[in-house]
């Protein structure tokens, strides 16, 4: 089962002030700080309450369909002649990805705080309409900011949100991209501080959001680990995940963050190589600055212009990272690796034609990697790669990326 953090663990972070090392914090306006601390007080009150946790974990199973399996990728692991390679299906769930196990923990925290109106950022609309979905369920009014480039590269999923009852507001500022659309977000929720609960789609952001995104994804590590010792009798050799802000990742990872012997591995976005400046390789090829409330790996300009940062798959392009992962990279607890648009619309392929699962680009990265190291492994070794979701959504870039017309 899931074990206790111990003294010198990986999992006892963050500390009073927000920080995992020198990494996090809250590096936010004076206006914000009285509802960033009303935030933590409420959040220290449920995480521990077993009412909250009942309620969530009704939810997750009746509503989003957890527990999510672990699937033996029979077809992969033979294509491959290497170790076994496992999926977390988190490609299962309702809305298809794990950011419904994060929106159900924060819209069961606004009805604790008593906030009636829920405010969203999204970049691909992923997360727009996981919060879309969580508000509709609850009867509560939802406002997703989404930068104006993505609005319109992102159609299907502006529709879904406003079929879903949100409202859609495009932010013209900057690049009109994520950051931006946080930015917005942000600026909302101090001139609305009385009934309004930003609801944020990444383990970032200032303390404590960056730690009550990873509690809420944690179910998935939690899992992942009791189904592997169930099947297998023991703990896998390695772990892999995409990292965008880190929420997928950062929730496989941190229930193993203690079990020396699990090697883990994040894979961020090399879009088209780390030499130039279309990648999303943060932790690779960036450097620690604030973004967005926190100190972390960005991709900066020697100005410190944040800089927009490029990947074939949308979940992936965010120039900063949850800040937990930076301080795991810099421990050297984890590893962070870059792969490349190609290599992920190829695993994208791969997985399709031997596993008849269509995954999400962004998860294709992750099996990329392992596509990469498993056939150098023994036949009994064990992988476990997070499926954070499926692919429906990325039919149309996949068809473009091939020259094809749907
Ligand atoms: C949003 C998204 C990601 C990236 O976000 P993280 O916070 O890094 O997990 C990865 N995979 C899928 C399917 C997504 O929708």
């Amino acid at each position: 089962m899931d074990q206790p953090a111990t003294p010198n663990s990986f999992r006892t972070g963050p500390d009073e002030q927000g920080m995992f090392g020198i990494f996090g914090g809250r590096f936010v306006a004076e206006t914000l700080m009285p509802l960033i601390l009303d935030l933590e007080r409420h959040w220290n009150e449920v995480k521990n309450d077993p009412d909250f946790r009942a309620e969530l974990t009704d939810l997750s199973t009746h509503y989003a369909g957890r527990p999510s399996k672990l699937y033996f990728a029979e077809g992969l692991t033979k294509h491959l002649g290497g170790a076994k390679v496992y999926f977390k299906r988190e490609d299962l769930n309702h809305t298809g990805s794990h950011k419904i196990n994060n929106c159900l923990g924060q819209i069961l925290l606004a009805k604790r705080m008593g906030k009636k109106r829920i405010i969203a950022e999204t970049g691909a609309g992923q997360h727009g309409v996981a919060s879309a979905t969580v508000a509709a369920r609850f009867g509560y009014p939802c406002v997703v900011y989404m930068g104006a480039t993505d609005v319109a590269r992102q159609s299907p999923n502006v529709f879904r949100m406003k079929l879903l009852g949100a409202e859609v507001r495009p932010v013209t500022a900057g690049h009109g991209t994520l950051k931006d659309a946080m930015n917005e977000a942000l600026r909302d929720w101090v001139t609305n501080v009385d009934d309004t609960y930003y609801l944020i789609g990444t383990a970032a952001g200032p303390h404590p959001y960056p730690e009550l995104v990873r509690d809420f994804q944690s179910v998935i590590g939690t899992e992942a680990r009791a189904q592997i010792l169930e099947r297998e009798g023991r703990l896998p050799d390695t772990i892999i995940a995409a990292v965008g802000g880190g929420s997928n990742a950062i929730g496989l990872f941190h229930p193993f963050l203690d079990d020396k012997d699990v090697r883990i591995i994040g894979i961020e976005a090399g879009g088209r190589g780390l030499d130039g400046i279309e990648h999303c390789a943060s932790m690779n090829a960036g450097s620690p600055g604030v973004l967005h409330g926190n100190r972390t790996y960005l991709l900066q300009n020697a100005d410190g212009q944040i800089m927009d940062g490029h990947s074939i798959s949308a979940g992936l392009d965010y120039p900063g990272v949850g800040p937990e992962h930076s301080w795991l990279r810099d421990t050297g607890r984890v590893e962070y690796v870059p792969i490349l648009d190609d290599e992920a619309l190829e695993a994208f392929k791969l997985t399709t034609r031997v596993e008849g699962i269509i995954p999400a680009l962004e998860s294709a990265h992750a099996i990329a990697h392992a596509v990469q190291i498993v056939p150098a492994m023994d036949k009994d070794q064990i992988v476990i790669v997070n499926l954070s979701g499926r692919g429906d959504k990325d039919v149309h870039t996949v068809a473009s990326m091939l020259g094809m017309e749907i």
